[in-house]
């Protein structure tokens, strides 16, 4: 965990900045959002002149107008005040988070270069001591944490958390699981899959992920779980695992189904994959309920139900023809 504290308070009250951290580079923006959280003991916080609501574990979000180049952003917690520096980079133009892919950009498509043509057959002839599931923690190692909570815990380690209960979820139910990595290091994107190749690979692949939104949308408007597929053979098993869920989730967060995206780990025409985004972290509400380990437990049995489920299908469950 990386907590960025910009400064000791009177009455040992903190406050730190989250996103962006301070020094952080954005793209070309005139508005930004930022998270962060105060300790418990203050009442009070305003960012750039306006007060902020402080959520009930102490989270904050605020909505700041920037300009090109330097922006020293006032933070005045309980009356004490300090400046948090935000670079905006004019002319270049980035992503935030796993949002899909951003309007009017077309994205391309580069096949797996280890993945064969031709998709594997459905493992519903097999017994779960047969199938071999493979289960991707996204993100990892030291450089790539992916997206950041308020209180500044890191996408990878709530993503290898949940894995490890899908994980054993699913050797509860007999099946055997294949992990693309078990500890926070670094894995190159496009290398994810290969785990699931080939005879010894696997008969379905699942990558983890937590969302978050863009820089630049509030937080607060978009928060639901989805699944991600490429393909018909990914399209039938992110189905199944996406039905599991939201129903796991109902009344908590919103389902949004499956959806269509072009992702390196997903698109391969050989094993059934998807890609699961289980909820966003990047709101307080979210950060709590993402840190829940009696919830985690829950999502985590979800997604195992519907590889289950998938791996039981039979002909019925390979989806439509692509
Ligand atoms: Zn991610």
């Amino acid at each position: 965990m990386a907590v960025f504290g910009i400064g000791i308070l009177p009455l040992f009250a903190t406050v730190t900045v989250a996103f962006p951290k301070p020094g952080d580079r954005l793209p070309q923006v005139d508005r930004t959002w930022m998270s962060g959280a105060v300790s418990r003991e203050v009442k009070s916080l305003k960012v750039q002149g306006k007060d902020v609501e402080i959520y009930r574990t102490g989270a904050w979000l605020a909505m700041v107008s920037v300009s090109g180049g330097e922006n020293s952003i006032e933070i005045i917690a309980d009356g004490a005040t300090t400046n948090v520096s935000i670079k905006v980079q004019h002319g270049k133009i980035a992503t935030a988070g796993d949002a899909p892919q951003a309007a009017g950009k077309q994205p391309v498509y580069k096949k797996l270069p280890y993945a064969a043509d031709e998709a594997k057959k459905h493992p519903s002839g097999k017994t779960p001591g047969e199938t071999t599931i493979a289960i991707d923690p996204g993100h990892g190692g030291e450089k790539d944490t992916g997206a950041t909570s308020p209180h500044g815990h890191f996408e990878k380690d709530a993503n290898l958390a949940l894995a490890f209960e899908v994980r054993r979820a699913l050797e509860a139910l007999g099946y055997k699981v294949k992990m693309t990595r078990e500890t926070d290091r670094p894995l190159v994107l496009t290398d994810r899959a290969r785990i699931a190749c080939g005879e010894d690979g696997a008969d379905a692949f699942v990558s983890i992920h937590h969302n978050s939104t863009p820089y630049d949308r509030d937080p607060r408007l978009a928060r639901y779980t989805s699944v991600y597929e490429w393909n018909a053979i990914g399209k039938a098993l992110a189905e199944k695992i996406s039905a599991r869920v939201g129903a796991a989730l109902e009344g908590d967060v919103e389902n949004r189904g499956v959806l269509h995206a072009n992702f390196a780990v997903t698109r391969n025409p050989e094993v059934p994959s998807c890609l699961v985004e289980a909820d966003f972290l990047n709101t307080p509400e979210g950060e709590e309920a993402v840190w829940n380990g009696v919830r985690r437990r829950k999502i985590g049995e979800a997604i195992a139900a519907g590889i289950d489920e998938w791996c039981k299908g039979g002909a019925g469950s390979t989806g439509e023809s692509s």
